[in-house]
């Protein structure tokens, strides 16, 4: 039975952590924490996430979260994921992210984190959107620059960060297959006299509305035809099952980045 352990155990994707932990059977509960003063510190976790007590009560610092894990998982925010990389001990404990947003510095500094530590770091954990990552990879490459490529995400009106992260990690698979650079080629919404569009970007449209679980499409648009690869999530638990699959995997890993695609196999 391998022990994992959420941080940001209130919020909407702590909650399904916590469900998809419980029914899953090789793991179970070990801790759980949140930001110091929320309403669910000291609470039992089946408050948060129902079923059975857990006996597991919800703490409000990393040094709880360590002492009952073999895998701590986060989806919290970038501050707090990367305050609690930088307060881990054990080099031992191995650590899911799932939080999106991060900036460039705040990657690197992520990033040097698994020089002595296993990470694993997807801003997607549905095993649909990781196949959905290897397909757009093989348009990319077969379509080539005759194609325009179009991004267009929809999300709930929770949600912080734009594009999602899922977006620009599609972008960025697209852009390496195409030979490009994402940063110089990307196009975040478009307003006013912007002119013909220049064959080598690839452009972003973000929509915020309601109670949107998770759309991404990715529009190939050619001559006389066009081809729209969509993933859509409709359960927050696609994400949490497929970060406690991974969480599982991680658990035999040594220290290093991964991803959803080492996960599964389909690294090319
Ligand atoms: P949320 O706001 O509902 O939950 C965040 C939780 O973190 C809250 O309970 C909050 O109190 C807690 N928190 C804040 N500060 C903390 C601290 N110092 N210590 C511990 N906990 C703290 O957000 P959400 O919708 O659950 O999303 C969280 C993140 O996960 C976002 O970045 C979102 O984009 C990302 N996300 C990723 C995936 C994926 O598959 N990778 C899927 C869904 C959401």
């Amino acid at each position: 039975m391998i022990s994992l352990s959420v941080n940001g155990a209130a919020g909407r994707m702590g909650r399904q952590l916590l469900a998809a932990i419980s029914e899953h059977e090789n793991a179970s509960v070990g801790a759980a924490a949140d930001a110091p003063g929320q309403a669910c510190i000291g609470l039992d976790t089946s408050v948060l996430a129902g079923g059975d007590a857990s006996g597991v009560s919800v703490a409000d610092n990393v040094a709880a979260l360590e002492a009952g894990s073999d895998v701590i998982i986060d989806f919290t925010a970038p501050a707090v994921s990367l305050a609690l990389l930088d307060a881990l001990q054990e080099e031992a404990t191995a650590v899911v992210i799932g939080t999106t947003g991060f900036s460039g510095e705040q990657l690197a500094r992520l990033q040097a984190h698994a020089a002595t530590r296993a990470i694993l770091f997807a801003p997607n954990y549905s095993v649909g959107v990781t196949v959905t990552l290897s397909l757009l990879q093989q348009a990319a490459r077969a379509l080539g620059d005759d194609y325009d490529v179009e991004i267009i995400e929809a999300h709930h009106r929770h949600k912080v960060d734009a594009p999602s992260g899922t977006a620009l990690k599609m972008g960025e698979v697209v852009a390496e297959a195409l030979g490009r650079d994402l940063a110089s080629c990307a196009v975040y919404g478009r307003e006013g006299i912007t002119g013909v569009r220049n064959s080598q970007t690839i452009g972003f449209e973000t929509i915020r509305a309601g109670d949107i679980i998770g759309d991404h499409t990715v529009l190939f648009a050619g001559n006389g035809e066009r081809i729209e690869i969509t993933h859509k999530a409709t359960d927050r638990m696609t994400f949490a099952r497929g970060a406690v699959r991974g969480a599982i995997w991680l658990h035999s890993q040594s220290a290093g980045l991964y991803d959803m695609t080492d996960v599964l196999g389909l690294k090319s």
